[in-house]
């Protein structure tokens, strides 16, 4: 842990800035600024007993370690000045420009709020950071420097005011730092927080690692030397370094239940290489050598954690039986995860920083996109915070894709929340959910590493009310409860938004260049259309397509498939099933048996979720009490496709999947999913497939069953 005991001074903090920032003018404009920050808190003193101007310099200073640029670091002299000493932003702006300005008025919003009650204000407060950081990322990254040196100085305060900052820093900002990947900062915080909050484990763990560092140390460095060694043998050029684990991260694993002497990676080492060849080199190597221990080879580069963080972990029995766990990275992925975010605007071409802005890295990181898009959904503040400080910040589950996506969920969440996590509207058709190629109940807990494949039809008549008792996350939960309170109009107006922006995104097309002022007339010319509103209406609704708004300025591009005619709005658009004596209520095709038009259906009155229609023959029909209602097929209906599952079974041949697809194509039957079931000499595709009706199902079946390899084509009940 860094101590403060030296005095830092100007000299210090223009050294270490020099070390990235080689304009002299910005080396310059430091001092400058210094000098000013110290005229400003000139008199002032902190409770540590130290001149103020000690605490932004220190700020400042720790802003370099993680290679802020030059106004930021102007902004981290000059964060108190605002608050403390009467300064304007008008001040600032004139004599150092407005970035820094900004940046300073930032850092002042956050801590300036004053509420009626301590729980409204920490709320407010909360709030203010979370926002805060979503609007310029390096306001939060000088609140996190400014607070690791009062957590630094934290002894000259009162207990009761330790415990309070130490809790908050926990809590909010060391999750915060973790996010954005900055390691150094949080793992100093959370150690530091530990110190206050709980004083006896803290000096009981750090007298254990105090008593056994002597030993710890000719292990870890008999290792370094061994794996050396291997490496030199193998001509890697290759950088290793000892790690201590931070206090805290002991303490956690204490937590859970492990014993000191157990916690078999305290003696660690990472090795830093060039390039990603040589780090699955390596690990190749390691596990010739030294025997891994099963389960815990990790492929961070592969999949890299939300975060950005990459690294290969592994844990082998090294010297003397002791458990290393080590890390395998290059030089690049180690400053990535030191400095995260902050890494990522100085590290590679010392970008200059106002360009990164709110936009580029911190749009990639889905943390922000959660907060942003968390911010978008009315709620009190008090819902906003609790909801970022537990289903973003804190307790978090990794889930992928069926195409390798990672994506970060709350503890607990159900397949509805990661289908909202993607986008409301998958969330809104979504009809099911598969994961790890089997299909689960809406309610299923998702785990660590499922890959979860939600079916959606776009025919859904939306969640039911239902899905509010099963979500977990407030996202998904404030967006069915939308879903409900809004009108139709409304939700075709979103429904017309998204697919505008889905088709945008598909030709690359930026939303704002697209919908300029000159192209923006044209399309209301042509579309005959008022406004913005009235063109998503007209698309949510179906009257026109997202690609045909395109096509409109980009006209030669436009291909026969996406040119979409007006077509004729039904004038009582009613379900594809009409229930007798009822006329509005929602309805919802049995996934089980999958009817489609042609099938002979009975309506089921489900508790909650409107009438589920299932074929006559459904076995599952058996168990349903005497809530059977008529219904039958709307006969207008029939543009729609419907999703229905069959099995094909084949013997052993090679081209038989292909020849199945194309088949499909042929008949125009789109095939939704497709697993496949190898038994000793015979496969069994179980596919979902989009048909027409019965007719143009039993066509396809029939054609299947004409080729000599399959047996057999059946329709399944699930
Ligand atoms: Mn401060």
């Amino acid at each position: 842990m860094a101590s403060d005991k030296k005095l830092y001074t100007i000299d210090d903090l223009v050294e270490k800035a020099s070390s990235y920032i080689t304009k002299e003018e910005e080396l310059q404009k430091i001092r400058d600024v210094f000098d000013y920050c110290k005229s400003k808190h000139e008199g002032q003193f902190r409770q540590s007993g130290e001149p103020y101007y000690y605490h932004p310099l220190t700020t400042a200073i720790i802003l370099t370690t993680v290679y802020a640029d030059c106004d930021t670091i102007c902004a981290g002299l000059l964060h108190d000045v605002i608050e403390d000493c009467g300064t304007t932003k008008q001040e600032l702006e004139d004599l150092y420009g407005p970035t820094v300005a900004n940046l300073v008025n930032g850092v002042t919003k956050i801590s300036k709020i004053h509420f009626s009650t301590e729980n409204e204000a920490l709320i407010e407060y909360y709030k203010k950071i979370i926002v805060g950081m979503s609007e310029d990322v390096r306001v939060i990254i000088i609140k996190l420097a400014d607070r690791l040196h009062n957590m630094r100085t934290l002894w000259a305060k009162t207990e009761d005011k330790q415990k309070k900052i130490a809790r908050e820093t926990l809590d909010i900002l060391a999750p915060i730092a973790h996010h954005l990947g900055i390691h150094k900062i949080k793992s100093e915080l959370e150690d530091l927080s530990l110190r206050y909050l709980k004083p006896n484990v803290f000096y009981d763990i750090a007298d254990k690692l105090n008593n056994t560092k002597l030993e710890r140390d000719k292990v870890v460095n008999d290792m370094i030397t061994s794996v050396s060694n291997l490496l030199k043998e193998n001509n890697i050029e290759h950088e290793i370094k000892g790690r201590s684990k931070s206090i805290y991260s002991i303490y956690k694993k204490l937590e859970k239940g492990r014993k000191f002497s157990d916690i078999y990676d305290l003696l660690a080492l990472r090795i830093l290489v060039d390039n990603v060849q040589q780090c699955y080199s390596i690990i190749g190597m390691i596990h010739a050598k030294y025997k891994p221990i099963p389960k815990r080879f990790k492929d961070y580069i592969a999949m890299p954690k939300v975060n950005g963080y990459q690294s290969l972990h592994t844990t082998v029995f090294g010297i003397d039986g002791y458990l290393f766990e080590i890390q395998i990275r290059t030089h690049e992925m180690d400053e990535v995860a030191e400095n995260g975010v902050a890494s990522h605007w100085a590290y590679k071409e010392h970008k200059d920083l106002t360009q990164t802005g709110t936009n580029s890295t911190e749009a990639k990181l889905q943390f922000f996109k959660s907060i942003v898009e968390l911010n978008e959904d009315k709620m009190s503040s008090e819902e906003f915070v609790n909801s970022v400080k537990n289903e973003i910040l804190n307790n978090n589950i990794y889930v992928f894709t069926p195409k390798g996506d990672i994506f970060e969920l709350p503890k607990g969440s159900t397949p509805i929340d990661f289908a909202y996590f993607i986008h409301t509207r998958v969330g809104e058709t979504m009809v099911g959910a598969i994961v790890n190629d089997s299909i689960v109940p809406l309610d299923y807990e998702l785990q660590d590493n499922d890959i979860v494949k939600i079916n959606t039809n776009k025919n859904s008549p939306g969640p039911s009310k239902e899905w509010l008792n099963i979500a977990k996350t407030t996202r998904a939960k404030n967006r069915i409860r939308t879903f409900f309170t809004k009108g139709e109009k409304e939700r075709y107006i979103e429904r017309g938004k998204a697919e505008i922006e889905k088709e945008l995104r598909k030709k690359k097309l930026g939303f704002n260049e697209f919908f300029n002022e000159e192209n923006t007339q044209e399309i209301f010319k042509q579309a005959k259309v008022s406004d913005m509103n009235d063109l998503y209406l007209n698309i949510g609704n179906g009257k026109f397509s997202g690609a045909y708004v395109v096509s409109l300025i980009y006209k030669k591009e436009e291909s026969i498939l996406d040119k979409v005619v007006f077509k004729e709005i039904p004038k009582h658009v009613e379900g594809d099933v009409i229930v007798e004596g009822i006329d509005k209520i929602k309805v919802n095709l049995a996934n089980c048996c999958n009817p489609v038009p042609g099938d002979e259906i009975v309506g089921y009155i489900t508790k909650g979720n409107g009438i589920s229609v299932h074929r006559r023959c459904c076995h599952n029909l058996a168990f349903l009490d005497n809530r059977m209602v008529s219904v039958s097929w709307n006969p207008e209906k029939t543009t729609n496709k419907f999703i229905t599952s069959v099995f094909i079974y084949c013997k052993e041949y090679d081209k038989s999947l292909l020849e199945i697809m194309q088949k499909a194509s042929t008949s125009n039957i789109n095939i939704d999913s497709m697993r496949t079931n190898r038994k000793l000499d015979e496969i069994i595709y179980d596919v979902d497939i989009w048909v027409r009706d019965l007719d143009h199902l039993n066509n396809f079946i029939r054609d299947l069953e004409n080729i000599s390899y399959i047996e057999k084509v059946v329709r399944i009940i699930k």
